[in-house]
C-alpha cells in the first residue's frame, strides 16, 4: 500500500472479527490508528529513536505502519542542552489510550530515562499525538496532544507519513505547517522498515491476537 493510503486517514478505525478466531472472540475488537511522537536529546539520539521504533513495533497490542525520517533541531525549552532528534510513526493499535500511554512510558522508563526538568534533556520521549478520533482531557493525558501546533518537529514528520492529516475538529496537519514559527528541521536519517523487527508487519488479527494474549498488561 502507498503511505499516504496507509498513514493518512486517522479518523478510519478498523473493526477486526477474522476467519481464524471463533465466534466469542470475533467480537469486533477495534483497531484504531494513532500517530506517536517520538524524541530524544541525551546519550545517542539517532540509536535510541531507531531502538525506541522497533520497542514499539512489539508492544503488545501494537503494530508500526510507518515512521518518518528523523530530524534534528534545537531544543524548545532550556537552550543549555543539545539539539534534539525527532520522528513521528503511525502505529495501529488495539490498546485503549490510556493503555497505549502505560506502554509509551514502560519504553521510556526501559531506557533509562530519568526525570529531569521541564523540557530538560532526556534519553526517550514517547507522546501521543493523536488516536483515531479520540478527543480526551484529563490529568493524566490529553489527545490530540496540545503542543502540536507550536511543533515543526510534530507536524513535518507527520506530514511526511500522512499528507491527508486531520485532527478530531477536521483541522488539517497540513494546515498547522503554515503557521509555524520555530527552527527549520535538519534531515538526518531515513529509517528502513525492513531493516526492524518482523513485528513491524503484524496484521491486524495478529495485533488482537498478541494484545489478548498479553492478558492486557498494557
Ligand atoms: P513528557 O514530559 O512529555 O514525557 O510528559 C509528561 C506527562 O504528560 C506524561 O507522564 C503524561 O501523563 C502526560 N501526557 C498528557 N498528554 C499526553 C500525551 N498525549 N502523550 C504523552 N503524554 C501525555
Amino acid at each position: 500500500m502507498e503511505k499516504a493510503s496507509r498513514a493518512g486517514v486517522i479518523a478510519e478505525d478498523l473493526v477486526v472479527g477474522g476467519s481464524d478466531m471463533n465466534a466469542s472472540e470475533a467480537d469486533n475488537q477495534a483497531v484504531s490508528t494513532a500517530f506517536i511522537g517520538l524524541g530524544s536529546n541525551l546519550g545517542n539520539p539517532v540509536a535510541q529513536l531507531e531502538a525506541a521504533v522497533n520497542a514499539l513495533a512489539q508492544l503488545p497490542g501494537v503494530a508500526l505502519r510507518d515512521v518518518s525520517g528523523l530530524y534534528a533541531s534545537p531544543p524548545m525549552g532550556p537552550q543549555d542542552q543539545p539539539d534534539y532528534i525527532n520522528a513521528v510513526a503511525c502505529i495501529a493499535t488495539t490498546l485503549t489510550p490510556v493503555g497505549l500511554l502505560s506502554g509509551l512510558k514502560a519504553l521510556e522508563r526501559a531506557s533509562g530515562r530519568l526525570v529531569t526538568r521541564h523540557w530538560g534533556e532526556r534519553i526517550l520521549d514517547l507522546d501521543i499525538l493523536a488516536y483515531a478520533e479520540c478527543v480526551l482531557a484529563t490529568p493524566e493525558l490529553t489527545i490530540p496532544h496540545p503542543g502540536i501546533s507550536q511543533r515543526r518537529f510534530v507536524v513535518e514528520p507527520w506530514l511526511e507519513i500522512a499528507p491527508d492529516a486531520r485532527l478530531p475538529d477536521g483541522t488539517k496537519v497540513a494546515e498547522l505547517a503554515t503557521g509555524l514559527t520555530d527552527h527549520p528541521l535538519r534531515f538526518v536519517k531515513q529509517l528502513d522498515l525492513s531493516d526492524l523487527s518482523g513485528e513491524t508487519h503484524k496484521s491486524d488479527h495478529e495485533i488482537v491476537k498478541a494484545d489478548r494474549s498479553s492478558g492486557g498488561l498494557l
